[in-house]
Order: structure tokens, then sequence, then C-alpha cells
């Protein structure tokens, strides 16, 4: 099989040039078509010989994604189900809000965490998304955003489907196309990464010098308890994630955002709000208090006046405390509400 000419290296783009006789010049003609442009075959490429293009067509292949399905909410949010090469489909949101628009990607083809608050994880995992999959994501709604909203995206969470750290390279890949002044040009000030907490792949990020803002889904900072609610910290533990978290914040100065679901008699007591703090004490956050949306796993969100104790609390200790509450509930575009409806 041929490679896809977007998971080709320059090198070897390079070297197929070379070899069928062609300038240099044409690689970063190409490249820029790739990734500035962000043409989506070869016969938009219209500065390239007719004949180059007929030669890439038969030594590569160009796979993209297309919308399968919109849906938009009252409040402007607008659902995305997009069709992959394979048949396989994952969706995505566009949120309009004052004067910018964020859109929520996805990482993965389900998720295999099986956290039990969210609707993806009742799908299980189908497979990764490759980095072009991801930038078509950008590349698709922020058409649509100009459609819709005059306006292009402003700002990227990686909080769709699936877990951004079990996806390393092809998310580091899609965040570099977006944001290389070569590619899309966003700043990476303007891009959210949302992880449960991967150890290995926040020190990777770390090492790595990664740019954008990292956001923690900790939801509990009850060990025990949260093994219930997240698996994964079974594997995860509290201590390797605190390690990581120092190491991050030590390499690069981040300020961490820390996700916090808020679960009716679940996570949101006085003693949940203590050990949050004592959680947060060996690095700088900010706490987002995310309202719970309602899916099939019979969790319900807290009531108003214990969120308020709550943030109470985390005030007095000095933390940074937001509250969110998610956008598109009525087509089931909030957070943890994106899952291939089986019909
Ligand atoms: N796997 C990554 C990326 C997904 S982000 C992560 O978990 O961070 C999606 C965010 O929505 C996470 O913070 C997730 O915990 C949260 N979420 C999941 N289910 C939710 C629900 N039912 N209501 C509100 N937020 C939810």
């Amino acid at each position: 099989m041929s490679t896809d000419i977007r998971h080709t290296t320059a090198q070897n783009l390079s070297s197929f040039i070379e070899s069928i006789g062609e300038k240099k010049f044409r690689c970063a003609q190409i490249e820029e078509w790739l990734w500035k442009k962000g043409v989506r075959s070869f016969d938009e490429m219209s500065n390239l010989p007719v004949a180059l293009r007929e030669q890439l067509k038969s030594n590569f292949t160009f796979l993209t994604s297309g919308i399968a399905a919109m849906v938009q909410s009252k409040d402007g949010t607008a659902k995305f189900v997009f069709n992959l090469h394979d048949k396989r489909q994952v969706e995505g949101v566009l949120i309009p809000s004052d004067n910018r628009v964020t859109a929520c990607i996805s990482s993965q083809v389900g998720c295999p965490l099986k956290c039990a608050f969210c609707a993806t994880g009742t799908m299980g995992f189908v497979r990764n998304l490759h980095s072009s999959e991801i930038f078509d994501q950008f590349l698709l709604m922020n058409k649509k955003s100009q459609e819709l909203y005059n306006q292009n995206i402003t700002n990227i969470v990686y909080m769709g489907m699936g877990e951004p750290l079990l996806n390393y390279e092809s998310v580091i890949r899609s965040v570099q196309w977006i944001t290389s002044p070569k590619g899309q040009g966003l700043s990476p000030s303007r891009i959210t990464l949302s992880t449960v907490g991967i150890a290995s792949g926040i020190k990777r990020l770390a090492d790595d010098g990664f740019k954008p803002e990292i956001a923690l889904s900790l939801h509990c900072a009850d060990e025990l308890k949260r093994r219930r609610l997240m698996p994964v910290t079974e594997s995860q533990n509290f201590e390797m994630l605190q390690d990581a978290l120092v190491y991050l914040h030590e390499k690069t100065g981040k300020r961490i955002t820390i996700e916090y679901l808020m679960l009716k008699n679940w996570n949101d007591s006085l003693a949940d709000a203590k050990k949050l703090f004592a959680f947060c004490r060996p690095f700088p956050v900010k706490i987002n208090l995310i309202e719970y949306n309602a899916t099939q796993s019979g969790f319900e969100k807290s009531n108003e006046e214990t969120v308020r104790e709550f943030i109470a609390f985390l005030e007095s200790k000095n933390m940074i405390v937001n509250v969110r509450h998610s956008r598109g509930k009525d087509i089931d575009a909030a957070c943890g509400q994106l899952v291939k409806k089986v019909k």
C-alpha cells in the first residue's frame, strides 16, 4: 500500500521529488498546500504541473475525512459527526462565545478508559486517530465556523472523544501543524490538551517543551474513590501523577488546570474539597469545577448550595476557582456526552 501524503516524512517526500527529477522547491510548494492552505486533494495544488500531480497520485494516497452530519443547539453550539476513510466516525464540537469560537476535537475513535460518568467510554476503544484525521477536524470545522459565525476558530480543546496522551505522537503532530507558521499559525496558548493523567505522557510533554495549556481531569482527590470513578487510577496512582505534575511545573513553569466534575454525594463534600486542596499543594493550579451533564451513568449533578460551599473552602485557601457550565446539552454535544449513538 502506498503511503499517505500527509503521513510521509519531509525526508521521504524530498527523496521522491528528487527521484523523479523534479526541483527541490516543489517540496515546499506541496507542504504549503498541505498544511497552510489545507487542501484535501492533489488536484487543488494548482501551481504544480499536471504531470507532477499525476505522479504524486500514483505514488501516494490522500486520505481525508468528511462531515457526515451536523446538529446545531439553540445556544449556537454545533456538533459534527466526521466520517473517516475507513467509515469509522468521531465527533467534534464548535462552541461560539463573545468573540471566540472554540473547537473541541477528538483524538481517538472511542476510548479505552471507561470513566464511570462519561458516555464515550461506553463505546469501548476502536482505534487511534491519525494526525491528519485530527488536523482534518480542525480544517473542516474552521470552514464551518466561517459559515456559521463569520469567524475562524480561535481556540482548540483536545476534549472530544478519547485520551490524547494515549495517542501521543499523532496529537503532538496535529498540534504542530495547527500552530506552525508554516501551517495554520494558531497560537499554542489558545490550545488546551485535557488528560485523565497519564504520568509518563505528562513527563514527555515536559521533555518535549509542549507549549499549549494542560488540563487534568482529576474529578476526585481521594485515590480509592477515584479508582471507582476512573479505573485508570489503578495504573496511574496519585504518587506517579503528582510526581509528573511537579516535573512538568519545574521544567515548564506551567500552571495546570484541574478539572473537577461535581457529582452529588460522590466527590462534593467539604472533606473532598480538603483532599483536593491537599492534592494540589505541590504545584500551582487553577480549578475548573464542571457541572455534570446527564448521561446514562446514573450520577447526578451537585446542589448549588453544596457547590457554593465547596468553592468557599477552596477560595479560603487562596485557590483560583472557576465554574464551568457546558454548552450544547440539548444536542448531546456537552462534555462527556460524545458517543457514536447506535441507531
Ligand atoms: N480523556 C481526556 C479528554 C476528554 S476531555 C480527559 O478525560 O481529560 C472531556 C472532559 O469532559 C473531561 O474532563 C471529562 O472528565 C469530562 N466529562 C466526561 N463526562 C462528563 C459528563 N457527563 N459531564 C461533564 N463532563 C464530563
